[in-house]
């Protein structure tokens, strides 16, 4: 590259930085992730130092943060507020050591790490113990007065504590201002619900709410606090980082639990991979860790370089967003007949994985997001979770493909698929969908649906990748010999399995049902059903109006149910089943002894477990309730019976002692 061209690309970057400081400290609201962020500005630095004939003291490499917003008054900072360096790689942080030691002469350095908040740094200020004046960091020299906003924040002390400290005339701390992860998903839906933007991360939204002109925004937005650094402080010295931070505790101020002086550099490295192996189930998002000299005086003689001390250095973690392209959108079919979105991208990698698909989780979501094939987006791959599109870059640019729309029919077997009201989920109700008929088979086999022993994941699998079970009826044709040609299967669990079969072929009505596997048809509802009708086939006949007549059975439920039975595919498999000599054992209400009455238990019982209890009255024909209303006929009064009886008492219900009780059932 000759000069003329390193000067006109040092300046491309310098205005694109700028550009993407603006979105980000201003507007709250990013252009690029910060890996490409970082990247850009990586780049601006090499050329910068390789050619220092171009040095510029208004270039982004020396200035942190933007200037404070013209809304709110200005604060100086008496000492600035400074960025810090960043470290990628284990190598980096030794190279931070190498210098350290150049620079002081000495080997014999501790260091304080703690962990790298991703929210916003303040300034706090307190005269005479109290908290006057409060700041953001603003371009590291400046920045704006959001002292109300900080005092909506309860872990923000409005006095300094002095039991067992003196207090200083004049104290200035630094710290930063977070959202925690429950409060910004919370937050966001909010958001959501009324129309307004979402905020792209924690830190935007915690940006975006302490720099509210109105400070009872702020008030309702659940911030919180951690400090761990000084700016001027008259009267009092400290000789360690450590010292501070402990003196931080005392005046009152909430100082992250996992600090950590380490003695080396492996203790360091130590230290930084069990944060990162805990970080997911920390309640607040962190970046990475932060890694400061720990003597006060060695930091003095360090001193700073533009714009971060030599002093520190931040130790991230691998960035788990980045920016790429979708280049299609299809539709795949879950185990359970969902029919999800997915973004075909171009390959990318995030946190350290190559990532070429990412979910758009439904219908609703795509449309929220706008997301579109062509769109430049962001992709983000949090701990083990699926990736997922978090949002679209520039939406405005020309040449983008139009809205997307879902299929009306099931990609994979054809049938039309239903959207049930009031969820945002297309599902294939096909179970002999060949994308669900793994999930369907196991489900039928399962313990409390047909109970077919040895019918395991494995086993269903080659049924199905044979082509030897192409839905749950072919189950009952399968013969011994086809079953010993599997994969590790002897001759013995051959016949098992073909008697676990056959043994299936007489089950209570219920468990058929149950074993069908129709969404929102548990085992509870499926005893419902079959209570309520006498066989299959009145089953298969009921529409929306008697279902929902059953108690306990909502609109959702009954039209889950119709739904079902209405499609052709499925009324074929279990005519199919039913030929194949399957004997579905009905209930015989009438007869039962204590048919059409209602139980609720309450203490308890010396002879038996209350579920126990509960098993036994319902095999007798009756049911059980979990709390007492006119409907319930009589109310079994364990030990220390508690408001049930009393209930049970006002409303005139029959109240029975354990003994009276095991009378009536035995
Ligand atoms: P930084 O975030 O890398 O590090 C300095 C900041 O770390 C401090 O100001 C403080 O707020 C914070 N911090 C958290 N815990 C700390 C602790 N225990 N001790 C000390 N400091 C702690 O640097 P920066 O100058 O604030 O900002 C740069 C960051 O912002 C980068 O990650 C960059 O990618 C991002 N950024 C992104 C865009 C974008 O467009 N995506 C634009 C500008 C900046």
């Amino acid at each position: 590259m000759g000069k003329e061209q390193v000067r006109e690309k040092i300046e491309r970057l310098r205005n694109e930085l700028e550009y993407h400081n603006h979105r980000y400290y201003v507007l709250d609201d990013p252009a690029v992730t910060d890996r490409e962020y970082d990247l850009l500005l990586r780049e601006l630095i090499r050329l910068e130092t390789e050619n220092p004939e171009f040095a510029d003291p208004h270039s982004p490499t020396r200035r942190v943060g933007a200037a404070p917003l013209d809304a709110f008054s200005t604060v100086q900072h008496t000492v600035p507020m400074l960025s810090l360096q960043n470290a990628m790689t284990e190598d980096e942080v030794r190279d931070f050591h190498k210098r350290v030691v150049k620079v002081l002469g000495t080997g014999d350095v501790e260091y304080v790490m703690e962990v790298k908040i991703d929210g916003l740094a303040v300034e706090l200020v307190y005269t005479d113990g109290a908290f006057t004046l409060g700041s953001t960091r603003g371009d590291g020299y400046a920045g704006e007065d959001i002292t109300q906003n900080l005092r909506t924040i309860r872990s923000i002390p409005m006095r300094l504590r002095s039991d067992d400290v003196p207090v200083p005339e004049r104290l200035e701390v630094r710290g930063e201002v977070y959202m925690g992860k429950k409060e910004f998903l919370a937050l966001n839906e909010e958001r959501e619900l009324t129309g307004e933007p979402l905020f792209a991360n924690p830190r935007n939204a915690a940006a975006g709410s302490i720099r509210q002109l109105d400070p009872r925004i702020t008030a309702r937005r659940k911030l919180n606090v951690f400090c761990y650094a000084m700016g001027r402080i008259t009267g009092m010295e400290f000789s360690t980082h450590m010292d501070f931070l402990l003196n931080l505790q005392k005046w009152g101020f909430r100082v992250n639990p996992y600090v950590r002086l380490c003695r080396s550099i492996d203790e360091l490295i130590g230290h930084y991979r069990y944060i990162r192996s805990i970080r997911e189930e920390m309640p607040y998002e962190i970046d990475g860790t932060v890694i400061k000299v720990n003597r006060t005086d060695y930091q003095f003689d360090l001193g700073t370089v533009s714009r971060s001390p030599r002093w520190a250095i931040a130790y991230k973690f691998e960035s788990r967003e980045e920016t790429t392209i979708i280049e299609d959108i299809a539709v795949s079919v879950g185990r359970t007949g969902a029919l999800t979105p997915v973004a075909y991208l171009k390959p990318v990698t995030v946190g350290g994985v190559e990532v070429s698909r990412a979910t758009l989780h439904n219908e609703d979501e795509i449309a929220r997001k706008d997301v579109r094939v062509g769109d430049s987006v962001i992709v983000t791959r949090a701990g083990d979770v699926i990736p997922e599109v978090v949002r679209v870059i520039d939406a405005s640019r020309p040449g983008r493909g139009g809205p997307f729309t879902m299929p009306p029919a099931c990609p994979v077997c054809g049938e039309p698929v239903v959207r049930p009201p009031g969820e945002a989920i297309r599902r294939c109700v096909n179970i002999s969908c060949p994308a669900q008929i793994k999930g369907t088979i196991e489900h039928f086999a399962s313990k409390r649906a047909m109970d077919i022993d040895g019918l395991g994941t494995k086993l269903v699998e080659q049924l199905v990748d044979r082509g030897i079970v192409r839905d749950v009826s072919d189950l009952y044709l399968i013969g011994k010999d086809t079953l010993a040609g599997m994969e590790r299967m002897a001759d013995r669990s051959a016949q098992n399995i073909i008697d676990a079969i056959e043994a299936s072929k007489r089950r209570p009505f219920s468990r058929f049902i149950y074993a069908l596997g129709i969404r929102q048809a548990g085992e509870h509802i499926s005893g419902l059903l079959a209570e309520r009708f006498r066989s299959i086939e009145d089953l298969m006949a009921a529409d929306i109006g008697t279902l929902i007549a059953i108690p306990e059975i909502g609109p959702e439920a009954a039209s889950s149910i119709t739904a079902f039975f209405a499609d052709p595919k499925n009324r074929g498999t279990i005519e199919r089943i039913l030929s194949a000599g399957l004997i579905l054992e009905y209930e015989q209400h009438e007869g039962k002894k204590l048919s059409g009455l209602t139980f609720v238990f309450t203490g308890s019982l010396s002879s038996m477990s209350r579920d126990e209890a509960r098993i036994r009255v319902e095999g007798l024909g009756a049911k059980t309730a979990s709390s007492v209303s006119r409907k319930v006929t009589h109310v079994v009064a364990g030990e220390e019976a508690g408001s049930k009886l009393d209930k049970a008492r006002q409303l005139g219900i029959r109240v029975l002692t354990e003994r009276e009780f095991r009378e009536m059932i035995e």
